[in-house]
């Protein structure tokens, strides 16, 4: 029996590991990969020229596969809005609507306007009102991610086909320093030595954290446990498509399986102990994000992934639909009204400290000195943080409660919803490419 073939709890929820593995492997898996093909799903918009905020001797990596292949302009299949949300989109086509249906040509109603700039005055302000009370309630929504700016000149489109996850040889000192300022100074550490030795507090390395996260509260473990869910999942994918180079010293170097790349990362006697809870920490993960996208279900619904072709965005929603429908007949859904409980100062200053340190690494993602893996890094923890936006929205959080579809106030962006299923698309693959290494291995 191979290490990787994982059984019972996923730990921290009710739900088994091979329970997930069918329903990914048989039903999301599938469904999720034909989706992600699509013109809506497979252009990302980003900023990857943002410098990094912490440290500033890191140099970009200038590995070949490190490269990000940008869309250029005529590329990027042009209906694609910027900026798509439901109240936006809208408003621009009442505006839209109600330009047309004037008497007025679009010239006079804007001298018109200057004319009228006394009234013009007085409908502003109470839009700069109606502005203020939005901002306002926004920012009581937890903000997950420091979102790239989305008017900024440096960002582009990425076609996520053309750069897909995998090995690109980033390694050595620089993704050590962003995996250690990760988890040494942003996952959360016990305030008191409950025995762990003399390595625990602000001077837990890595390796210690593992151990220390399992004697802290539920939401300080979530935190660990999702960050480590992520490291699962990236170095996942760098064994499932690895780079040999050519065979014998002849011909091209080639991509394939690597069992031996991923047996030293997840094989338990290799490990201290610690992979088999590693790849247990993607499964916590995916469990997440399958929870956040059920509980969007009835907002995405509705949603309408435009991109202008109408084909394409019926056979996309239907897809969606298809693909929802199956998340929220999942019985075992995480049940994130565990978290947080009770109204207390305690419980708030956790949960905003449980906000901060998320949106830091956020942040440490523009450190990443190789391109592609800083890509795929942004993508995924922006996805990850619209998933917690999603479980932390909303009147109740109950397993069933939902985010209305009617709930004006709820909205994600069009990044947002792109990022939200291509990051839940990788832990899917991972999961899945754990089934192939299974199999090689057996
Ligand atoms: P690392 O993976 O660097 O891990 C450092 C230490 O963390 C380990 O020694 C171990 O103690 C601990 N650790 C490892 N895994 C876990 C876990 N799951 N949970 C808890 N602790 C753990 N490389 C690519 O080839 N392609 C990519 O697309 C890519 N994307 C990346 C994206 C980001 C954001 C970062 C930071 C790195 C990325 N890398 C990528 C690099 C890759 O993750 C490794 O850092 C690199 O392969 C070196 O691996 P390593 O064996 O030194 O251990």
């Amino acid at each position: 029996r191979c290490f990787c073939k994982l059984q019972g709890e996923v730990d921290d929820c009710s739900c088994k590991v091979e329970s997930l593995d069918s329903l990914n492997n048989n039903k999301i898996y599938p469904i999720l990969t034909s989706l992600l093909s699509r013109n809506y799903f497979r252009y990302f918009k980003v900023n990857l020229k943002k410098s990094c905020p912490f440290w500033s001797d890191d140099s970009r990596c200038a590995l070949r596969d490190c490269h990000v292949n940008v869309c250029q302009k005529d590329e990027v299949p042009i209906k694609i809005p910027d900026v798509d949300t439901h109240s936006e989109k809208h408003e621009r086509n009442k505006y839209l609507k109600e330009l047309n249906e004037g008497k007025q040509g679009f010239e006079e109603r804007c001298a018109e306007e200057r004319e009228l700039g006394a009234l013009d005055a007085t409908i502003s302000e109470e839009k700069k009102a109606e502005f203020q009370t939005w901002k306002e309630y926004d920012e009581t929504l937890p903000l997950f991610c420091d979102i790239d700016d989305e008017h900024s000149n440096d960002m582009e489109y990425v076609d996520l086909l053309l750069n897909p996850e995998r090995y690109t040889g980033y390694k050595g000192p620089s993704p050590r320093r962003i995996w250690r300022s990760i988890y040494e100074e942003n996952c959360f550490k016990p305030e008191k030595n409950y025995g762990y030795g003399p390595d625990y507090g602000k001077d837990a390395s890595i390796e210690s954290m593992f151990f220390i996260a399992r004697g802290m509260c539920l939401e300080k473990r979530v935190f660990f446990r999702l960050i480590s869910g992520l490291h699962t999942s990236i170095n996942i994918h760098l064994c499932d498509k690895y780079l040999f180079p050519a065979k014998n010293g002849f011909g091209q170097s080639y991509w394939d399986h690597n069992l031996q790349e991923f047996q030293q990362r997840f094989d338990p006697a290799l490990t201290h102990d610690q992979g088999p809870q590693r790849l247990k920490n993607l499964y916590f993960t995916y469990l997440i994000e399958l929870r956040a996208l059920a509980k969007a279900a009835p907002y995405l619904k509705q949603k309408g992934f435009y991109t202008g072709d109408n084909q394409e965005d019926e056979d996309v929603q239907k897809g969606v639909n298809d693909l929802l429908d199956i998340i929220r007949k999942f019985p075992d859904h995480f049940d994130e009204s565990q978290l947080f409980k009770g109204n207390t100062k305690e419980m708030q200053q956790l949960k905003s400290e449980f906000v901060l340190h998320f949106r830091n690494i956020s942040r440490i993602m523009d450190c990443v000195g190789c391109d592609k893996c800083k890509l795929w890094g942004k993508l995924q923890v922006l996805g990850m943080g619209t998933a917690l936006k999603i479980l932390f929205s909303g009147d109740s959080m109950g397993p069933d409660s939902i985010v209305k579809s009617q709930d004006k106030d709820f909205q994600l962006t069009r990044t947002e919803i792109v990022a939200l299923f291509n990051a839940f698309g990788r832990l899917s693959s991972s999961i899945h490419a754990i089934e192939t290494f299974r199999k090689l291995a057996s």
